[in-house]
Order: structure tokens, then sequence, then C-alpha cells
């Protein structure tokens, strides 16, 4: 029985309705563990999942490499046409995988439907895409010859991703991949497997529509062994990770060991600077959205503000007011901006930076008051905002939580050389209406970062641009720009169409 066989054990009956009802007892692979799935709003059963063995992943990779030499031969045109009818489907349901998204990952309706959003955009992109991958025609040194470039499928890819964003991140890597002639095997967050299976069942309805090979894209749920295993496996050919640093650190070490090719999206620490001319309004605005929404829980959130002194006082009234005005609760309330932390963990965590904050001088502006009343069985938090003295060793770190901390700065110079001053290199942002800042920002000695940018928060990128980030983070690029190129591998060919036998560098070979 195939792996695309045994997902559809798990009969996916999300269409039109809330799908905690439908969701347990969910059966997927046979191993005899049976990992029981809470919500993250009230720690409700979800239901119990079992997670993929060794044999089944080794049997799917197997599975995957047979789809991927047939996808291959597809044209790129029609690949796209597959993608569409994910689309399709995509566009049916949405209303039901934006509710599984808030009911396992704890992200507010909105956010979730911007999730779902941002598949269908990767849908968009991909399928345009698929007659747009290019290679390049060269000017030979040679009479007759021409050099070619061109791009071709990769191989399996594996796709291991975080929680956050449980079906988004899956999609930039599997739409392109797939467009690109690709086979797909996904290693979800062990903390999301349900929207991971109800994408994969959505896919294995477009696939079969649309006839493509069944193991094309497939769903192995485990943990960090599984991922492991996948990175392992040399008929991985690409391994596409996203999740904290530290697991980017053990993937890109084992990968080495085979030289496989990785790309890595990983933790940031993300800081915005608002300079004196800055329209503190709408930077106000932009920084709640970024450092409280998702509670905190985006690799691209904000976690530390530099402020120019002469405006601090100001910005830090209205932020202050802000925070406490924030609705925090059950992501499926209306009015709710703030849902819970994905656990307990995360929110002990969370308590252990503040501490560690306050000792290292720290103080802390808002973040302490209680809760509201009546909130439901989840690690609810109140987002904190922590004025510090300096960036101390906690500020450096990422801690996946909504915590600010505020520096301040008096020369445009040294805010500069505080936001590039972590290990991580994701994302950033300058609020200033001041032309050589803003220069001097996204030029060469300006942000480190992958994403910087200008009068709008860390947070929430489209999907049209190249999305990563350097040092630390990894530097991947996903998602938009030419970011497909990651899924393809590039041959250069030199034809000779002439009848002699010139050769480069004008190297004589007299025979
Ligand atoms: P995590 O690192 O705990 O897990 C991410 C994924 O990696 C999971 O599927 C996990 O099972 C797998 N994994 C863990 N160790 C592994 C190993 N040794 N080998 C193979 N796979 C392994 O991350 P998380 O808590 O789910 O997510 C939060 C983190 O993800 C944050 O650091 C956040 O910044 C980051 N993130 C980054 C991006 C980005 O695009 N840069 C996007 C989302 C989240």
């Amino acid at each position: 029985e195939s792996i695309w066989q045994q997902t559809r054990i798990a009969h996916w009956q999300l269409a039109g309705c809330w799908p905690a009802a439908v969701l347990g007892g969910l059966a997927h692979y046979a191993d005899d563990t049976r990992h029981p799935l809470k919500s993250p709003i009230d720690a409700s059963e979800l239901g119990w999942l079992s997670q993929a063995t060794h044999a089944h992943t080794l049997h799917g990779i197997s599975l995957g490499s047979a789809a991927y030499k047939e996808w291959r031969l597809i044209p790129a045109a029609k690949r796209g046409q597959m993608v569409a009818t994910i689309a399709e489907k995509v566009r049916e349901r949405r209303t039901a995988l934006a509710a599984l998204i808030t009911l396992e990952s704890g992200k507010i309706g909105s956010e979730a439907d911007g999730e779902v959003q941002e598949w269908l955009d990767m849908c968009d992109f991909a399928i345009g895409l698929s007659r747009q991958l290019h290679g390049l025609t060269i000017a030979s040194e040679r009479p007759a010859h021409l050099l070619l470039e061109q791009w071709q499928p990769l191989g399996v890819v594996a796709v291991i991703t975080a929680f956050n964003f449980p079906m988004a991140v899956w999609a930039w890597n599997a739409m392109l991949a797939l467009v690109c002639g690709n086979a797909v095997i996904w290693k979800p967050s062990e903390k999301t497997p349900l929207c991971a299976l109800a994408v994969q069942q959505l896919v294995n309805e477009a696939l079969a529509d649309c006839a493509a090979p069944p193991a094309l894209c497939q769903l192995v749920n485990g943990d960090a062994t599984t991922g492991s295993q996948l990175v392992n496996d040399p008929r991985v050919a690409l391994i596409s990770a996203t999740g904290s640093c530290a697991m980017g650190l053990a993937v890109a070490r084992l990968a080495a060991k085979r030289l496989a090719r990785t790309l890595l999206e990983l933790g940031g620490n993300n800081a915005a600077i608002v300079t004196p001319s800055a329209d503190l309004e709408l930077a106000s605005r932009a920084i709640v959205f970024a450092a409280a929404g998702t509670c905190g829980q985006r690799c691209t959130s904000l976690r530390r503000l530099i402020v120019h002194q002469s405006v601090l006082p100001q910005l830090l009234s209205r932020l202050v007011n802000a925070y406490r005005s924030l609705a925090i609760g059950d992501p499926r309330q209306p009015g709710v901006l703030v849902g819970p932390l994905i656990n307990k963990d995360a929110r002990s965590r969370m308590q252990a930076a503040l501490a560690q904050a306050q000792t290292e001088g720290g103080e802390l502006l808002t973040g302490n008051e209680p809760l509201p009343c009546g909130l439901p069985d989840g690690a609810y938090v109140r987002p904190a905002i922590m004025a510090m003295p300096a960036q101390t060793g906690i500020v450096m770190q990422e801690t996946f939580a909504p915590i600010l901390y505020v520096l301040g700065y008096r020369q445009f110079d040294q805010a500069i050389a505080l936001n590039n001053a972590v290990a991580q290199g994701l994302s950033s942002a300058l609020f200033s209406n001041d032309l050589h800042e803003l220069g001097q920002f996204i030029g060469p000695a300006g942000s480190d970062c992958g994403l910087a940018n200008v009068n709008t928060g860390t947070s929430g990128a489209e999907i049209g641009g190249a999305f990563g980030g350097e040092k630390l983070t990894g530097g991947g690029r996903e998602s938009g720009s030419d970011a497909w190129k990651c899924y393809m591998r590039r041959t250069t060919n030199t034809l000779n169409l002439g009848q002699a036998l010139p050769l480069a560098q004008g190297v004589v070979f007299g025979l």
C-alpha cells in the first residue's frame, strides 16, 4: 500500500464544517504509537496521529523517485495546469482550511485566511512561471558555436516545515517544486499535522483529477528523526527546511556529509529603527502588528525596536497604550487580535526570557498585567515591551513569543550597527521620512538582512519577492522572484554547429 493510499485512510471531511467534529480518531500510518493532538486554543483533544516509520519513509522516497521520473517529462505548462487544479480545490474549501489553521495553530481568523490566500497566490505565481522557466543563450567565443543554459528538474524535494505557517510554507516550496518538474515529500511540524493531512487530501484529489503520478506529492508525519532520515537519503535531491536556527544547523551538518543541496529558512531576530522624521502614528500601528500579531510567532515578528532618543518617550507611550487595548483570547472570537502561544513550553520560555531581561537591566513597560477573565485553557500571554539598557545576551536571541525589546540611539550609524549586530539576518524595517537615511538603510552599508523594509513592518511579506535571510537565518530564498531556480539544476550546453573543431581559449591540439 503506497503512502498515498494510506493518506486517504485519513478521510478528510472538512468541507464547510468546523473541523473539530470530524478529525477525532484520524489514523495515519500503522505504527503502534498514538500521538494525542490538542488545540492550543483550549487544550481540547483533536484526535490522535501515528507517525511514519523508518520503512514508510524509505518506501515513500522510492515512490517519489519513480513519480519524479515520469513527471520531469511532462511539459512545464501542463505541470502548471495541475497546480491550477490544486488552486480550484483550495478556493472551494478555503473557509474550512482557514478554520483548521486557527484550530491547530491558534492564529486569528483573518491571519489564517491570509495564509490560505498566500497558498492561492503561490498557485497563481507558479502557474504563470510554468510558462516562463527560461534559460539563456550566450555568445560563444568560437565560430559557429552556441552556448545554452537550461534549467532541468532536480528530483525528490524534501520539505520540512515549522508549526507557525502550517500550510503556506509548504505551498511556497511545493507549488514551485511541482511546476519545476520535481516530486515532493513533506515532513510537517509535529505540532500541526492535521493541517498537513488536510492539504495532502486536497492534493491527492488534484493529482487524481489530472492523472498525475499519485506519489508526486507525499506526506510523512514524524519528528526530527523522520526529518533526519530525509536529509540522509541520497535519493533526496534538495532539502528545504524551515524552522529554528538549531534545526538548520543540525540539518546543514548532516546534509554536508553527502554535500546535499539545502534551502534553509531559519529563525530571525528582527529589528525596526524609528528615526526623528518618522510618522509615529503609522510606525506605532506597524510595530504593534509586527510585534504582537500572531502572538509574536512569525519568523519575521518584530523583536527589537531601535528608537532615536528624541522620539522615544512619545513612541513608547503610544505603544504601551496600544498594547493595553489589545484583545487577547480565543482566536475564533471576532475582534480578538492575539490568540494563544502554541503550547505551555513556549509560555515558559517567554517568562524565562522576561526574567532574564530584567536581570540584564531591562524594565518591563507592559506585559505583566492580569489576563482577561474566562480564557480557555491555552497558553495565553500578554505581549510585552521591555526597555533595555543595551543589546544584552537575551536580546541577541530569538524567543518565539511576543516580547519587544526597546533600545535608544543617538547616531543613525549606531542604529544600523545595532540592527546588524545579531547572528540572524532575516527581516528589518526603517521608519523615516529622510531620504538619506532611507538610502543608507537599503544600500550596501545598511541593513544586512534579506528583507529591508521602509515605513512598513518587518512581517507580512508578499509572495512576489524572494523571501529569506542571511547569516544564521540560513541564506535560502523562497517564493517569488527567481527563487524557482533553487528547485532546478542548471546545465550549460556547448553546441558546435560548424564542421571545424576550434578549441576554447585558442588551445591548439594538433593530431
Ligand atoms: P523547529 O525547529 O522546532 O521545527 C521545525 C521543523 O524541523 C519541524 O518539522 C521539526 O520536526 C523539524 N526538525 C527539528 N529538528 C530537526 C532535525 N535535526 N532534522 C530534521 N528536521 C528537524 O521550529 P518550530 O518551533 O516549529 O518553528 C519556529 C521556528 O521556525 C522559529 O525559529 C522561526 O523563526 C522559524 N521559522 C522560520 C521561517 C523562515 O521562513 N525563515 C518561517 C517560519 C518559521
